[in-house]
Protein backbone atom coordinates (compact mmCIF):
# COMPACT_ATOMS: atom_id res chain seq x y z
CA UNK A 1 0.00 0.00 0.00
CA UNK A 2 1.04 3.30 -0.46
CA UNK A 3 0.93 5.58 2.40
CA UNK A 4 2.58 9.00 1.51
CA UNK A 5 3.25 10.32 -2.03
CA UNK A 6 6.06 12.83 -3.07
CA UNK A 7 3.94 14.94 -5.72
CA UNK A 8 7.27 15.71 -8.41
CA UNK A 9 5.48 18.86 -10.21
CA UNK A 10 4.11 22.60 -9.72
CA UNK A 11 1.13 24.20 -10.67
CA UNK A 12 -2.51 23.01 -11.47
CA UNK A 13 -1.32 19.83 -11.92
CA UNK A 14 0.62 19.47 -7.98
CA UNK A 15 -2.70 20.30 -7.06
CA UNK A 16 -4.53 18.28 -8.67
CA UNK A 17 -2.91 15.16 -7.68
CA UNK A 18 -2.92 16.02 -4.03
CA UNK A 19 -6.37 16.70 -4.26
CA UNK A 20 -6.81 12.84 -5.35
CA UNK A 21 -4.10 11.95 -2.47
CA UNK A 22 -6.47 13.48 -0.02
CA UNK A 23 -9.25 11.89 -1.24
CA UNK A 24 -7.48 8.89 -1.00
CA UNK A 25 -5.99 9.42 2.62
CA UNK A 26 -3.31 9.03 1.36
CA UNK A 27 0.01 11.79 2.70
CA UNK A 28 1.54 14.18 0.36
CA UNK A 29 5.00 15.86 -0.26
CA UNK A 30 5.21 18.49 -2.12
CA UNK A 31 8.41 19.76 -3.65
CA UNK A 32 9.17 23.37 -5.08
CA UNK A 33 11.77 25.59 -6.32
CA UNK A 34 12.75 28.65 -4.35
CA UNK A 35 10.35 30.83 -6.68
CA UNK A 36 7.63 28.63 -5.78
CA UNK A 37 7.70 28.92 -2.14
CA UNK A 38 4.22 30.86 -1.64
CA UNK A 39 2.27 28.17 -4.57
CA UNK A 40 -0.93 26.25 -3.84
CA UNK A 41 0.58 23.21 -3.88
CA UNK A 42 3.31 23.73 -0.99
CA UNK A 43 0.53 25.10 1.20
CA UNK A 44 -2.07 22.59 0.63
CA UNK A 45 0.38 19.72 1.10
CA UNK A 46 1.20 18.05 4.19
CA UNK A 47 4.85 18.32 4.23
CA UNK A 48 6.88 20.31 1.98
CA UNK A 49 11.12 20.48 0.54
CA UNK A 50 12.38 23.01 -1.45
CA UNK A 51 14.51 21.12 -4.25
CA UNK A 52 16.69 23.83 -5.64
CA UNK A 53 16.83 27.41 -7.44
CA UNK A 54 14.06 28.10 -10.17
CA UNK A 55 15.61 26.68 -13.48
CA UNK A 56 13.77 23.62 -13.93
CA UNK A 57 16.76 21.51 -14.50
CA UNK A 58 18.00 22.35 -10.95
CA UNK A 59 14.49 21.91 -9.05
CA UNK A 60 11.80 19.82 -10.90
CA UNK A 61 14.28 18.49 -13.14
CA UNK A 62 16.52 17.13 -10.73
CA UNK A 63 16.60 13.66 -9.91
CA UNK A 64 19.14 13.67 -7.18
CA UNK A 65 17.41 16.12 -5.38
CA UNK A 66 14.02 14.81 -5.85
CA UNK A 67 15.23 11.64 -4.47
CA UNK A 68 16.36 13.09 -1.89
CA UNK A 69 13.18 14.46 -0.42
CA UNK A 70 11.48 11.40 -0.65
CA UNK A 71 13.84 9.99 1.42
CA UNK A 72 14.14 12.83 3.60
CA UNK A 73 10.18 12.76 4.46
CA UNK A 74 9.67 9.22 3.90
CA UNK A 75 7.63 9.53 0.78
CA UNK A 76 7.01 5.17 -0.54
CA UNK A 77 5.78 6.60 -4.11
CA UNK A 78 6.00 9.63 -6.54
CA UNK A 79 3.26 11.15 -8.16
CA UNK A 80 5.16 13.15 -11.76
CA UNK A 81 1.86 14.66 -12.75
CA UNK A 82 2.70 15.61 -17.07
CA UNK A 83 6.26 17.22 -18.49
CA UNK A 84 9.09 17.38 -16.02
CA UNK A 85 10.32 13.34 -15.48
CA UNK A 86 6.61 12.26 -16.26
CA UNK A 87 8.00 10.74 -19.25
CA UNK A 88 11.80 9.93 -17.88
CA UNK A 89 12.94 6.34 -17.90
CA UNK A 90 15.92 6.75 -16.23
CA UNK A 91 14.07 8.71 -13.50
CA UNK A 92 11.54 5.44 -13.35
CA UNK A 93 14.50 3.35 -12.98
CA UNK A 94 16.19 5.44 -9.99
CA UNK A 95 13.13 5.08 -8.02
CA UNK A 96 12.65 1.50 -8.60
CA UNK A 97 16.33 1.31 -7.62
CA UNK A 98 15.85 3.16 -4.00
CA UNK A 99 12.53 0.99 -3.40
CA UNK A 100 9.83 3.84 -4.03
CA UNK A 101 7.04 3.37 -6.20
CA UNK A 102 6.55 5.31 -9.69
CA UNK A 103 2.95 6.22 -10.39
CA UNK A 104 3.07 5.59 -14.13
CA UNK A 105 4.48 2.88 -16.11
CA UNK A 106 7.47 0.43 -16.69
CA UNK A 107 10.72 1.80 -17.57
CA UNK A 108 10.61 -0.12 -20.53
CA UNK A 109 7.43 0.73 -21.46
CA UNK A 110 8.45 4.61 -21.21
CA UNK A 111 11.51 3.68 -23.69
CA UNK A 112 9.38 2.12 -26.35
CA UNK A 113 7.04 5.13 -26.39
CA UNK A 114 9.26 7.70 -25.69
CA UNK A 115 11.25 6.49 -29.17
CA UNK A 116 8.76 7.64 -31.98
CA UNK A 117 10.09 4.51 -34.66
CA UNK A 118 9.64 1.80 -31.93
CA UNK A 119 6.40 3.51 -30.74
CA UNK A 120 4.91 3.11 -34.32
CA UNK A 121 6.42 -0.31 -35.14
CA UNK A 122 4.73 -1.54 -31.60
CA UNK A 123 1.84 0.08 -31.60
CA UNK A 124 1.45 -1.79 -35.68
CA UNK A 125 2.49 -4.69 -34.11
CA UNK A 126 -0.35 -4.16 -31.47
CA UNK A 127 -3.24 -3.71 -34.26
CA UNK A 128 -3.65 -0.26 -33.57
CA UNK A 129 -3.46 1.40 -37.52
CA UNK A 130 0.06 3.58 -38.16
CA UNK A 131 0.27 6.65 -40.58
CA UNK A 132 2.01 5.43 -43.63
CA UNK A 133 5.97 5.92 -43.28
CA UNK A 134 9.33 4.57 -43.74
CA UNK A 135 9.96 1.32 -41.22
CA UNK A 136 13.01 3.14 -39.46
CA UNK A 137 15.45 5.91 -39.82
CA UNK A 138 15.37 8.04 -42.74
CA UNK A 139 18.96 9.45 -44.14
CA UNK A 140 19.31 12.23 -46.83
CA UNK A 141 20.57 9.16 -49.44
CA UNK A 142 17.50 7.06 -48.97
CA UNK A 143 14.92 10.08 -48.29
CA UNK A 144 13.54 9.93 -52.06
CA UNK A 145 13.08 6.26 -52.42
CA UNK A 146 10.82 6.46 -49.43
CA UNK A 147 9.01 9.61 -49.81
CA UNK A 148 8.24 8.58 -53.54
CA UNK A 149 6.87 5.25 -52.46
CA UNK A 150 4.99 6.59 -49.68
CA UNK A 151 3.50 9.37 -52.17
CA UNK A 152 3.64 13.26 -51.49
CA UNK A 153 3.22 15.65 -49.40
CA UNK A 154 5.58 13.69 -46.91
CA UNK A 155 6.27 15.09 -43.11
CA UNK A 156 9.56 14.72 -41.93
CA UNK A 157 9.59 14.10 -37.92
CA UNK A 158 12.40 13.35 -35.16
CA UNK A 159 12.53 9.88 -33.86
CA UNK A 160 13.30 11.80 -30.66
CA UNK A 161 10.27 14.60 -31.48
CA UNK A 162 8.19 16.21 -28.65
CA UNK A 163 6.34 19.98 -28.79
CA UNK A 164 6.36 19.77 -32.19
CA UNK A 165 10.08 20.41 -32.82
CA UNK A 166 12.01 19.01 -35.67
CA UNK A 167 8.66 18.57 -38.00
CA UNK A 168 9.54 19.41 -42.00
CA UNK A 169 6.63 19.32 -44.58
CA UNK A 170 7.93 18.60 -47.99
CA UNK A 171 5.42 18.41 -50.58
CA UNK A 172 7.36 17.83 -53.52
CA UNK A 173 10.66 16.67 -54.43
CA UNK A 174 12.31 19.93 -54.67
CA UNK A 175 11.29 20.75 -51.51
CA UNK A 176 12.81 17.03 -49.89
CA UNK A 177 16.84 17.23 -49.47
CA UNK A 178 16.32 21.00 -47.65
CA UNK A 179 13.02 19.55 -44.85
CA UNK A 180 15.28 16.65 -44.72
CA UNK A 181 18.63 18.60 -43.73
CA UNK A 182 16.83 21.07 -41.65
CA UNK A 183 14.73 18.64 -39.69
CA UNK A 184 17.58 16.74 -38.83
CA UNK A 185 19.55 19.65 -37.44
CA UNK A 186 16.34 21.25 -35.48
CA UNK A 187 16.51 17.82 -33.88
CA UNK A 188 19.82 17.45 -32.90
CA UNK A 189 19.06 21.19 -31.29
CA UNK A 190 16.70 20.21 -29.57
CA UNK A 191 17.12 16.73 -28.40
CA UNK A 192 20.82 15.88 -28.98
CA UNK A 193 19.67 13.29 -31.70
CA UNK A 194 19.57 13.86 -35.39
CA UNK A 195 17.62 10.82 -36.33
CA UNK A 196 14.35 11.31 -38.37
CA UNK A 197 11.91 9.21 -40.31
CA UNK A 198 9.22 10.11 -42.79
CA UNK A 199 5.27 9.99 -42.70
CA UNK A 200 2.58 10.91 -45.34
CA UNK A 201 1.35 14.19 -44.49
CA UNK A 202 -2.29 14.26 -43.57
CA UNK A 203 -3.62 17.69 -44.78
CA UNK A 204 -7.14 17.84 -43.30
CA UNK A 205 -6.51 15.42 -40.24
CA UNK A 206 -8.38 16.00 -36.76
CA UNK A 207 -6.45 15.22 -33.63
CA UNK A 208 -8.54 12.44 -31.54
CA UNK A 209 -6.61 11.04 -28.88
CA UNK A 210 -8.06 7.72 -26.44
CA UNK A 211 -7.56 7.74 -22.99
CA UNK A 212 -6.57 3.92 -21.45
CA UNK A 213 -5.59 2.37 -18.21
CA UNK A 214 -4.25 -0.69 -17.80
CA UNK A 215 -3.78 -2.66 -14.27
CA UNK A 216 -0.26 -4.29 -15.41
CA UNK A 217 -1.78 -7.34 -15.32
CA UNK A 218 -3.03 -7.80 -18.60
CA UNK A 219 -6.31 -5.84 -18.04
CA UNK A 220 -7.10 -2.59 -19.58
CA UNK A 221 -9.82 0.03 -19.97
CA UNK A 222 -10.15 2.64 -22.59
CA UNK A 223 -12.38 6.01 -21.36
CA UNK A 224 -13.39 7.36 -24.97
CA UNK A 225 -11.25 9.56 -27.02
CA UNK A 226 -10.95 13.99 -26.73
CA UNK A 227 -10.85 16.03 -30.24
CA UNK A 228 -7.62 18.34 -29.52
CA UNK A 229 -7.79 19.49 -33.01
CA UNK A 230 -7.85 23.55 -31.99
CA UNK A 231 -3.93 23.71 -31.87
CA UNK A 232 -1.58 26.55 -32.47
CA UNK A 233 2.09 25.72 -33.23
CA UNK A 234 1.32 22.08 -32.44
CA UNK A 235 -0.02 23.26 -28.93
CA UNK A 236 -3.41 22.17 -27.72
CA UNK A 237 -5.98 25.32 -26.79
CA UNK A 238 -9.50 23.83 -26.89
CA UNK A 239 -10.06 20.44 -25.82
CA UNK A 240 -13.85 18.44 -26.41
CA UNK A 241 -14.60 15.26 -25.15
CA UNK A 242 -16.45 13.54 -26.93
CA UNK A 243 -15.53 14.41 -30.58
CA UNK A 244 -18.14 16.14 -32.54
CA UNK A 245 -16.92 13.93 -35.39
CA UNK A 246 -17.04 10.18 -33.98
CA UNK A 247 -20.25 8.25 -34.02
CA UNK A 248 -20.95 6.22 -30.94
CA UNK A 249 -19.84 3.16 -32.93
CA UNK A 250 -16.26 4.67 -34.74
CA UNK A 251 -15.76 5.89 -30.61
CA UNK A 252 -16.14 2.70 -29.12
CA UNK A 253 -14.42 0.59 -31.87
CA UNK A 254 -11.13 3.13 -31.68
CA UNK A 255 -11.55 2.94 -28.08
CA UNK A 256 -11.43 -0.90 -27.91
CA UNK A 257 -8.71 -1.43 -30.48
CA UNK A 258 -6.48 0.86 -28.22
CA UNK A 259 -7.49 -1.52 -24.48
CA UNK A 260 -6.79 -4.13 -26.41
CA UNK A 261 -3.44 -3.37 -27.47
CA UNK A 262 -2.86 -2.38 -23.59
CA UNK A 263 -3.61 -5.41 -22.50
CA UNK A 264 -1.51 -7.31 -24.95
CA UNK A 265 1.27 -5.18 -24.01
CA UNK A 266 0.23 -5.33 -20.40
CA UNK A 267 0.04 -1.66 -19.57
CA UNK A 268 0.11 -0.02 -16.29
CA UNK A 269 -1.16 3.26 -15.44
CA UNK A 270 -2.87 6.14 -17.57
CA UNK A 271 -1.81 6.28 -21.18
CA UNK A 272 -3.24 8.54 -24.03
CA UNK A 273 -2.79 6.87 -27.68
CA UNK A 274 -2.58 9.86 -29.91
CA UNK A 275 -4.22 9.82 -33.91
CA UNK A 276 -4.98 11.90 -36.76
CA UNK A 277 -8.37 11.29 -38.36
CA UNK A 278 -9.08 11.81 -41.38
CA UNK A 279 -11.79 10.65 -44.20
CA UNK A 280 -13.32 7.99 -41.20
CA UNK A 281 -9.75 6.60 -40.95
CA UNK A 282 -7.44 6.58 -38.11
CA UNK A 283 -3.89 6.94 -37.80
CA UNK A 284 -1.10 6.62 -34.42
CA UNK A 285 1.18 9.18 -33.86
CA UNK A 286 1.91 8.83 -30.77
CA UNK A 287 1.29 7.24 -27.28
CA UNK A 288 1.99 9.17 -24.28
CA UNK A 289 2.81 7.39 -21.35
CA UNK A 290 1.75 10.09 -18.24
CA UNK A 291 -1.44 12.35 -17.15
CA UNK A 292 -2.48 14.41 -20.33
CA UNK A 293 -3.62 18.08 -19.32
CA UNK A 294 -6.65 17.87 -20.52
CA UNK A 295 -7.33 14.78 -18.47
CA UNK A 296 -10.22 16.19 -16.45
CA UNK A 297 -12.86 16.74 -19.88
CA UNK A 298 -12.99 12.73 -19.86
CA UNK A 299 -13.26 13.02 -16.17
CA UNK A 300 -16.30 14.74 -16.97
CA UNK A 301 -18.15 12.14 -19.08
CA UNK A 302 -17.23 9.03 -17.08
CA UNK A 303 -17.13 10.40 -13.69
CA UNK A 304 -13.92 8.56 -13.37
CA UNK A 305 -10.80 9.98 -11.31
CA UNK A 306 -7.75 9.34 -13.15
CA UNK A 307 -5.18 9.84 -10.59
CA UNK A 308 -7.30 7.58 -8.37
CA UNK A 309 -6.88 5.11 -11.31
CA UNK A 310 -3.57 5.86 -11.31
CA UNK A 311 -2.35 5.21 -7.30
CA UNK A 312 -4.64 2.07 -6.97
CA UNK A 313 -2.83 0.34 -10.10
CA UNK A 314 0.46 1.57 -9.08
CA UNK A 315 -0.24 -0.05 -5.32
CA UNK A 316 -1.53 -3.33 -7.35
CA UNK A 317 -5.14 -2.56 -5.89
CA UNK A 318 -6.34 -3.09 -9.73
CA UNK A 319 -8.79 -0.91 -11.87
CA UNK A 320 -11.87 0.30 -9.68
CA UNK A 321 -14.23 -0.41 -12.76
CA UNK A 322 -14.32 -2.78 -15.80
CA UNK A 323 -15.12 -1.94 -19.39
CA UNK A 324 -18.66 -2.99 -19.41
CA UNK A 325 -19.36 -0.20 -16.17
CA UNK A 326 -18.67 2.67 -17.61
CA UNK A 327 -21.41 5.20 -18.88
CA UNK A 328 -20.61 8.07 -21.22
CA UNK A 329 -22.60 10.95 -20.28
CA UNK A 330 -23.11 14.48 -21.81
CA UNK A 331 -19.96 16.48 -23.57
CA UNK A 332 -17.37 18.42 -21.66
CA UNK A 333 -14.94 20.91 -23.12
CA UNK A 334 -11.66 22.56 -21.80
CA UNK A 335 -10.34 25.60 -22.15
CA UNK A 336 -6.58 26.05 -21.35
CA UNK A 337 -5.65 29.34 -19.42
CA UNK A 338 -2.39 31.00 -20.37
CA UNK A 339 -0.88 33.84 -19.20
CA UNK A 340 -0.46 34.74 -22.44
CA UNK A 341 -1.44 37.49 -25.12
CA UNK A 342 -4.97 36.16 -26.57
CA UNK A 343 -3.49 36.58 -30.41
CA UNK A 344 0.29 36.65 -30.20
CA UNK A 345 0.81 33.95 -27.52
CA UNK A 346 3.39 35.95 -26.10
CA UNK A 347 3.95 34.81 -22.31
CA UNK A 348 2.68 38.12 -19.92
CA UNK A 349 3.78 36.84 -16.43
CA UNK A 350 3.00 39.43 -13.40
CA UNK A 351 0.71 39.70 -10.69
CA UNK A 352 -3.06 38.50 -10.37
CA UNK A 353 -4.46 41.43 -9.06
CA UNK A 354 -8.63 40.44 -9.54
CA UNK A 355 -9.49 36.74 -9.30
CA UNK A 356 -12.99 35.52 -9.54
CA UNK A 357 -13.04 32.06 -10.49
CA UNK A 358 -16.82 30.70 -12.17
CA UNK A 359 -18.98 28.19 -10.47
CA UNK A 360 -22.26 26.33 -11.17
CA UNK A 361 -23.57 22.82 -12.27
CA UNK A 362 -21.26 21.40 -14.34
CA UNK A 363 -18.17 23.65 -13.82
CA UNK A 364 -14.67 22.85 -12.79
CA UNK A 365 -11.48 25.22 -12.43
CA UNK A 366 -8.28 23.51 -11.83
CA UNK A 367 -5.54 26.06 -11.28
CA UNK A 368 -3.22 27.17 -8.69
CA UNK A 369 -3.53 31.04 -8.54
CA UNK A 370 -4.95 33.73 -6.93
CA UNK A 371 -5.60 37.00 -6.29
CA UNK A 372 -2.27 38.62 -5.66
CA UNK A 373 -0.25 35.37 -6.88
CA UNK A 374 3.07 36.55 -8.84
CA UNK A 375 3.87 34.45 -11.53
CA UNK A 376 7.20 33.78 -12.25
CA UNK A 377 8.63 33.92 -15.46
CA UNK A 378 10.61 30.46 -15.65
CA UNK A 379 7.64 27.80 -16.07
CA UNK A 380 5.26 26.86 -18.15
CA UNK A 381 2.50 29.93 -19.10
CA UNK A 382 -0.65 27.29 -18.17
CA UNK A 383 -2.17 29.20 -15.31
CA UNK A 384 -5.23 26.80 -15.30
CA UNK A 385 -7.86 25.29 -16.80
CA UNK A 386 -11.80 25.88 -17.48
CA UNK A 387 -13.83 22.79 -17.51
CA UNK A 388 -17.75 22.78 -18.41
CA UNK A 389 -19.76 19.83 -18.89
CA UNK A 390 -23.16 20.02 -20.04
CA UNK A 391 -25.89 16.72 -21.38
CA UNK A 392 -25.39 17.32 -25.06
CA UNK A 393 -22.74 19.26 -26.60
CA UNK A 394 -25.30 22.68 -26.98
CA UNK A 395 -26.06 22.72 -23.12
CA UNK A 396 -21.94 22.77 -22.85
CA UNK A 397 -21.16 25.51 -25.39
CA UNK A 398 -24.00 27.54 -23.51
CA UNK A 399 -23.03 27.15 -19.99
CA UNK A 400 -19.28 27.71 -21.63
CA UNK A 401 -20.79 30.93 -22.64
CA UNK A 402 -21.49 32.17 -19.58
CA UNK A 403 -18.53 30.67 -17.85
CA UNK A 404 -16.45 32.58 -19.42
CA UNK A 405 -18.27 35.70 -18.84
CA UNK A 406 -18.10 35.36 -15.32
CA UNK A 407 -14.55 34.38 -15.40
CA UNK A 408 -12.24 37.58 -14.21
CA UNK A 409 -8.27 37.83 -13.92
CA UNK A 410 -6.93 40.90 -14.26
CA UNK A 411 -3.23 41.79 -13.84
CA UNK A 412 -2.20 39.84 -16.68
CA UNK A 413 -2.79 39.11 -20.31
CA UNK A 414 -4.60 35.49 -20.16
CA UNK A 415 -6.18 33.25 -23.45
CA UNK A 416 -9.98 34.20 -21.84
CA UNK A 417 -10.27 36.41 -24.38
CA UNK A 418 -9.50 33.89 -27.14
CA UNK A 419 -12.54 31.57 -25.97
CA UNK A 420 -14.88 34.63 -26.32
CA UNK A 421 -14.23 35.02 -29.27
CA UNK A 422 -14.25 31.39 -30.18
CA UNK A 423 -17.93 30.95 -28.24
CA UNK A 424 -18.99 32.94 -31.02
CA UNK A 425 -18.06 31.13 -34.03
CA UNK A 426 -20.00 29.29 -36.32
CA UNK A 427 -17.42 26.51 -37.22
CA UNK A 428 -16.54 25.85 -33.82
CA UNK A 429 -20.56 25.48 -33.31
CA UNK A 430 -20.74 22.73 -35.99
CA UNK A 431 -17.69 21.28 -34.35
CA UNK A 432 -16.31 21.76 -37.89
CA UNK A 433 -12.55 21.91 -37.54
CA UNK A 434 -9.12 20.55 -38.42
CA UNK A 435 -5.76 21.12 -36.99
CA UNK A 436 -4.86 23.99 -39.19
CA UNK A 437 -8.55 25.79 -38.29
CA UNK A 438 -7.17 27.92 -35.34
CA UNK A 439 -3.99 29.22 -37.30
CA UNK A 440 -5.98 30.16 -40.19
CA UNK A 441 -8.79 31.77 -37.87
CA UNK A 442 -5.69 33.48 -36.22
CA UNK A 443 -4.12 34.82 -39.46
CA UNK A 444 -7.58 35.64 -40.95
CA UNK A 445 -8.75 37.61 -37.98
CA UNK A 446 -5.45 39.45 -37.39
CA UNK A 447 -5.44 42.94 -37.48
P1 LIG B 1 5.24 15.93 -31.07
O1 LIG B 1 5.61 14.79 -30.17
O2 LIG B 1 6.45 16.72 -31.53
O3 LIG B 1 4.17 16.79 -30.51
P2 LIG B 1 3.38 14.45 -32.79
O4 LIG B 1 3.74 13.25 -33.57
O5 LIG B 1 2.53 14.25 -31.58
O6 LIG B 1 4.72 15.25 -32.42
O7 LIG B 1 2.65 15.50 -33.73
C1 LIG B 1 2.29 16.78 -33.27
C2 LIG B 1 1.32 17.44 -34.24
O8 LIG B 1 1.93 17.54 -35.55
C3 LIG B 1 0.04 16.67 -34.46
O9 LIG B 1 -0.94 16.95 -33.49
C4 LIG B 1 -0.36 17.20 -35.83
O10 LIG B 1 -0.88 18.51 -35.68
C5 LIG B 1 0.97 17.33 -36.58
N1 LIG B 1 1.31 16.08 -37.32
C6 LIG B 1 2.03 15.02 -36.85
N2 LIG B 1 2.12 14.04 -37.80
C7 LIG B 1 1.45 14.48 -38.89
C8 LIG B 1 1.18 13.92 -40.20
N3 LIG B 1 1.64 12.72 -40.59
N4 LIG B 1 0.45 14.69 -41.07
C9 LIG B 1 0.00 15.92 -40.71
N5 LIG B 1 0.22 16.48 -39.51
C10 LIG B 1 0.93 15.79 -38.59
Amino acid sequence: MISKILIANRGEIALRVLRACKELGIATVAVHSTADANAMHVRLADESVCIGPPPSRDSYLNIHQIVAACEITGADAVHPGYGFLSENAKFADILDAHGITFIGPTADHIRIMGDKITAKETAKSLGIPVVPGSAGEVLPENALEIAREIGFPVLIKATAGGGGRGMKVAKNEEELSEAVSTARSEALAAFGNDAVYMEKYLSKPRHIEVQVVGDGEGNAIHLGERDCSLQRRHQKVWEEANSPALNVEQRMKIGEICADAMRKLKYRGAGTIEFLYENGEFFFIEMNTRLQVEHPITEAITGIDLVHEQIRVASGGGLSVTQDEIVFSGHAIECRINAEDPRTFVPSPGTITHFHAPGGLGVRVDSGVYQGYKIPPYYDSLIGKLIVHGRTRVECMMRLRRVLDEFVIDGIKTTLPLFQDLINNQDIANGDYDIHWLENYLAKTAE
